[in-house]
């Protein structure tokens, strides 16, 4: 069924405490953990617990999930006192998706270029 969890996806298994994660904030519908390679000082992973493989297949499906999960890249930024921070969603491995759950990078603590390679 639409958003259940999937046995061969990483992230699942990281919701499901099956690996390791250093976890920031969990809401109801949402889990925030730091990347395992950062790319920033600041690089938090903002995931809906409900499975799907990328932000807009989410959007489609649950509106009100995607709105919690870029509220919640918001209130991690402030936790982490974050001026400026940039909120990327990868869709596809020609851009760089490698996990097929859906997920949102905050990255923040440095300057950033324009335009991202
Ligand atoms: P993407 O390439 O956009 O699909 O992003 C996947 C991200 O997951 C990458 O930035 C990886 O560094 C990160 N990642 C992979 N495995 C783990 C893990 N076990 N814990 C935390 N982050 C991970
Ligand atoms: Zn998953």
């Amino acid at each position: 069924m639409a958003g259940e969890a999937n046995a061969d996806c990483l992230f699942c298994k990281i919701i499901a405490g099956e690996v390791p994660a250093t976890v920031v904030r969990e809401t109801d519908t949402t889990y925030a953990f730091r990347d395992i390679n950062p790319q920033a000082p600041t690089h938090v992973l903002v995931i809906p617990k409900a499975h799907y493989p990328d932000a807009a297949t989410l959007a489609a499906a649950e509106p009100q999930i995607t709105a919690d999960l870029l509220r919640e890249a918001g209130v991690v930024a402030a936790e982490e006192k974050l001026e400026s921070y940039r909120v990327v969603f990868n869709t596809g491995s020609g851009a760089g998706q490698t996990v097929f759950h859906a997920h949102a990078h905050l990255l923040g603590g440095r300057g950033m270029q324009w335009p991202p390679g």
